[in-house]
């Protein structure tokens, strides 16, 4: 498989090269398809399988593929730690220059000004679900125009105690829209989440 195959937007395969991306990883190769189609999707894999660009690629074909953005998130992606979520982003931002998308990293530990003002104009938010519902909480942004969540380590999300709070922002999402779960590991207490969170999804395990 090569990247052209997936028949990405011209300015995408031009970030894929620029990122030095020659061929996709083997979750690219099952994941970005079945993202493309819009299914709901089950992903274990670990850090390192270029994981990030499995779900950020086709995400950001999708926001191009719907025209001109509205002005609230068509994407939110959680993740458990600060470290990650600003990777997440740095992976967004190599894979989308010249295409008008923007993104906002949402994490605790340093001033709120400068995350409410990017979430005003954000097509994807990154963040951390702590400091995501205090932003919330201060309607600094809506996720009423959410189409696809990704949670992102899942199984430390969960071992964190993230629960509550995803559940907190779950309420705020539609209820029509895409769900891509990634995790390193599959316990117990993950597969129950899965099966509450997921419709029909499409298993990818690496
Ligand atoms: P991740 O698993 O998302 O943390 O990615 C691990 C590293 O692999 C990151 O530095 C990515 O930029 C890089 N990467 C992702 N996809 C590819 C690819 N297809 N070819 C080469 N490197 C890649």
């Amino acid at each position: 498989m090569t990247f052209t195959s997936f028949s990405f937007d011209k300015r995408i395969d031009a970030c894929v090269k620029a990122c030095g991306y020659e061929t996709p990883t083997p979750i690219q190769n099952q994941t970005i398809p079945l993202i493309l189609q819009g299914h709901d999707v089950m992903g274990q894999a670990q850090t390192g399988t270029g994981k990030t660009a499995a779900f950020a690629l086709p995400i950001l074909q999708r926001l191009l593929d719907g025209g001109p953005a509205g002005n609230t998130p068509k994407a939110l992606v959680l993740a458990p730690t600060r470290e990650l979520a600003l990777q997440i982003n740095q992976n967004f931002n190599e894979l989308s220059r010249n295409t008008g998308i923007r993104t906002a990293v949402v994490i605790g530990g340093v001033s709120m000004g400068s995350q409410i003002r990017a979430l005003r104009s954000a097509n994807i938010v990154i963040a951390c679900p702590g400091r995501l519902i205090a932003l919330l909480a201060q309607k600094a942004v809506s996720l009423r125009g959410v189409e696809t969540l990704v949670l992102d380590e899942a199984d430390r999300m969960l071992d964190i105690g993230f629960l509550p709070d995803i559940k907190r922002i779950l309420a705020k999402l539609p209820a029509k829209r895409q769900n891509l779960l990634f995790s390193a590991t599959m316990p117990k207490a993950m597969q129950v989440f899965a099966r509450q969170l997921l419709v029909e999804p499409k298993s990818v395990k690496i």
